[in-house]
């Protein structure tokens, strides 16, 4: 099994193979001491993240330039040329419980270890089961790449950082915070028109709710991407239905003129984001046809699109036959002639999901002159402790993606297992600076619930640490009532026993 043989268990790894962190870093010593949470707090039954022992993280591109996929017993006769195909993936991608159960029981062995939160073994039946249950509690649908299937570790899935970002397990589940909201953001009170969240002053966020050729009519009207993230900060509106009912839009041409209009009807705009769903899905004409239109708009300075693809799906940024990355590129060209800044910003949480494909993908682009940015999600048992943020930190930079954000992960819900407390983030964030150049260095920041958009994570105005609950203020913020305004973020708490 690719990674969990003898040589790569835990113990056998070297536990700090990076020198600037030592066995007893300040990290660990600080939160020992100075901010040993109270116990009526956040902690959940899952132990600390301090001290838990995290997953070990691959150092070196697994197996050179080889078919790691084909590791996988579904994957054993998958071609070189198919696996970089675009459309084998879409063919391929899993997305129906029927899907995943196959999967399941062709890769996991009779026996597999529960979360190290539970401890001991289970059976794949009691691990399917765990899934199926997961599955019907969870906010989001599930939705799975290829490459993304090839990147865990089936010999311990429970304990994998990536399984758990993407496949729910019912059992290490914990009961939502009463503050958790769908539209955690309060995005939907941000849209002077349809698909436009205008919140800062200079910037505005154009959510793609889009219909494509080639997806079946009951997606037309679904934001999708290529795979689903557990914890998705639009689960109100991203894939298919769960317990919540997706609201849902469809990408019209007029729908987007529409935007545009707005747009260019707010001259102190400068600023776009095209987001989620995921750019991958729009189809290359209409990519184009947003970049250019933002290149000829006479206010806009910036512009950036938002995927997921070049983590999940890196292997289709080098297949030459999908058009999506030349478009891409010749908008980033058509953008710096026009002495305009664009970017790709994409969505890395754990040096386990980069390959040597990622790695050729990041260069392509790189060397294309594409900027490429990355934000992160803080997530408890996956990405919370500096040796494993460190070496993404680190990855990162090596393939001239820039760590731009690590975000606070957001109120939303099904994902309190996910959750850390503020502490953590702001543990974390005094670590990396000065390891690597500060521009390499992210921002650790908290998206306010209610619309009062990112802020520091250590510019709180207050956090008690017994309640759990922080205070900032966004003093940029005016409209819609936001003069003022205090905004709350709540630690997950300790469900009742
Ligand atoms: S890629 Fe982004 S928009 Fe899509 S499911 Fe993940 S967090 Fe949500």
């Amino acid at each position: 099994m690719m990674f969990s043989s003898t040589a790569r268990s835990r113990r056998l790894l070297p536990r700090h193979p990076m020198p600037w962190i030592t066995t007893l870093s300040p990290l660990y010593t600080t939160r020992r001491i100075s901010h040993t949470p109270s116990p009526a707090a956040y902690m959940g039954p899952i132990a600390s993240t301090i001290s838990m022992d995290h997953y070990p993280v691959i150092f070196t591109s697994h197996l050179g330039e080889g078919e790691f996929w084909r590791e996988l017993t579904p994957f054993r006769d998958v071609r070189h040329d198919d696996f970089f195909s675009w459309r084998w993936n879409i063919n391929n991608l899993v997305e129906k419980q029927s899907a995943l159960s196959e999967f399941l029981y062709a890769m996991i062995p009779s026996k597999v270890p529960r979360s190290v939160s539970i401890g001991g073994m289970q059976t794949v039946d009691e691990f399917c089961t765990d899934v199926y249950d997961g599955i019907k509690n969870s906010a989001m649908s599930i939705r799975i790449v290829p490459y993304v299937l090839s990147r865990i570790d089936w010999a311990d899935p429970a304990n994998c950082p990536v399984f758990r970002q993407f496949i729910p397990l019912k059992s290490i589940m914990i009961q939502d915070h009463p503050e958790v909201k769908p539209d955690s953001l309060g995005e939907r009170w941000d849209m002077p028109v349809d698909g436009v969240v205008h919140r800062y002053p200079d910037k505005a966020l154009i959510l793609q709710y889009l219909s494509m050729e080639n997806i079946s009519e009951k997606s037309l009207a679904l934001s999708i991407c290529p795979t689903y993230c557990i914890f998705c900060t639009r689960s109100y509106g991203v894939g298919a239905h769960t317990y919540i009912t997706k609201q849902t839009f469809k990408l019209g041409k007029k729908r987007l003129e529409n935007m545009f209009a707005y747009i260019r009807s707010q001259p102190q705009l400068k600023d776009i984001v095209v987001s989620g769903g995921d750019a991958y899905y729009l189809p290359p004409h209409v990519l184009e046809w947003i970049g250019d239109t933002f290149i000829n708009m006479d206010n806009i300075e910036r512009f950036r699109f938002a995927t997921k693809g070049l983590a999940v799906a890196p292997n289709r940024i080098l297949d030459e036959a999908d058009p999506w990355t030349a478009v891409l590129i010749r908008v980033s060209d058509k953008a710096r002639k026009a002495g305009k800044h664009f970017a790709l910003h994409t969505h890395f949480n754990h040096p386990n999901e980069i390959s040597w494909i990622t790695e050729k993908a990041s260069l392509k682009l790189s060397q294309a002159g594409v900027t490429v940015r990355n934000q992160s999600v803080l997530l408890r048992g996956i990405n919370d402790d500096i040796e494993t943020m460190s070496s993404l930190i680190q990855k990162l930079a090596k393939m001239l993606i820039q760590p731009y954000y690590v975000y606070q992960c957001d109120m939303v819900p099904k994902v309190e297992h996910l959750r850390t407390p503020l502490q953590t983030i702001l543990d974390l964030q005094t670590q990396p600076r000065g390891s690597i150049a500060g521009f390499y260095t992210p921002s650790f920041v908290v998206d306010l619930p209610e619309g009062g958009g990112k802020r520091l994570a250590g510019d709180y105005e207050s956090y008690d640490r017994d309640t759990g609950v922080s205070t900032f203020r966004a003093p940029i913020l005016k409209k819609n009532g936001k003069e003022g305004k205090l905004y709350r973020y709540y630690d997950p708490i300790k469900p009742s026993s």
